[in-house]
């Protein structure tokens, strides 16, 4: 998917979300909260669902959990303009209320069409009602700061997700704020890591697979490779291997425009 490919499915994603009537708190709403952040990016944060300063202004973490989560962000240098950040559940529940099972099961598809354009290395879950979305029965006194390889179910077709608080529960406890820096520290160790999985699980073959579809798709095949004198799908391959690249790879390339996750 090139970028403009990326941010169109998104905005239509979007849309869907902002016209979205399938539970009850589309009654409740100000605004629907998508969602929002760098299209290209390879980590999404997922928090539960808006507050009432979200609800307000149709964006994620915008009240003063965000403001923690942007300062959590700068301890490791990054900012939210480089990664997506959305929430189980895309409409405020009245009071602030925990989302209720049959809510989150009526959102999860907005999420999970999220995730699969995103196609994120790497999941950070913010609290539990996320974290019991990628880590099901996982206890976040336990899994915080941890990483585990992510359900596909999910969108997130190779991706590993990584546990931590939610940014709110340092207001109610002063002392997880100083854990939630240890484990926002742990973050770009997990997205090296999750690179190094996307990596283990893209073969050679998809480059084969690719070369010969996009072949196959223009109906030319090695025959007329040979004719025209030009590299057969094989000669590819071959010399993609040689060169230690793949298509994986240069995707990876692409979307580290930043210069960001190192
Ligand atoms: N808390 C969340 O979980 N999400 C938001 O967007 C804001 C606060």
């Amino acid at each position: 998917m090139t970028p403009d490919e990326r941010h169109a499915a998104l905005e239509t994603i979007a849309t869907g979300i902002r016209g979205c009537q399938r539970c009850r708190l589309a009654g409740s709403r100000t605004n629907a909260v998508p969602g929002d952040g760098h299209p290209e990016t390879e980590v999404v944060f997922v928090g539960e669902g808006p507050g009432q300063n979200e609800d307000l202004q149709g964006r994620p973490f915008v009240g003063a959990a965000g403001g923690l989560l942007d300062e959590l962000l700068g301890v490791i240098g990054w900012s939210r303009r480089e990664v997506f950040i959305t929430n189980v559940v895309k409409c405020r529940p009245p009071g602030n209320r925990d989302p209720e099972p049959d809510e989150i099961a009526a959102c999860a598809p907005w999420l999970r069409q999220q995730l699969e354009v995103l196609d994120p290395a790497l999941v950070v879950t913010l609290g539990r009602f996320s974290m019991q979305t990628f880590l099901p029965g996982s206890r976040i006194g336990q899994a915080h700061g941890t990483m585990r390889p992510v359900d596909p179910a999910t969108g997130a077709r190779d991706a590993v997700s990584y546990a931590m608080y939610h940014p709110a529960a340092a207001f109610r406890q002063g002392g997880l704020k100083e854990t939630m820096k240890l484990d926002m520290l742990g973050v770009p160790d997990a997205l090296t890591r999750a690179r190094e999985q996307r990596r283990v699980h893209a073969p050679p073959a998809t480059v084969e697979m690719v070369s010969v579809a996009a072949s196959a798709a223009v109906g030319f095949d090695d025959d007329d490779a040979i004719a025209a004198g030009l590299p057969t799908a094989a000669d590819e391959l071959a010399e993609l291997v040689a060169q230690g690249t793949d298509d994986t790879e240069e995707s990876m390339q692409d979307r580290d425009q930043m210069g960001m996750f190192g």
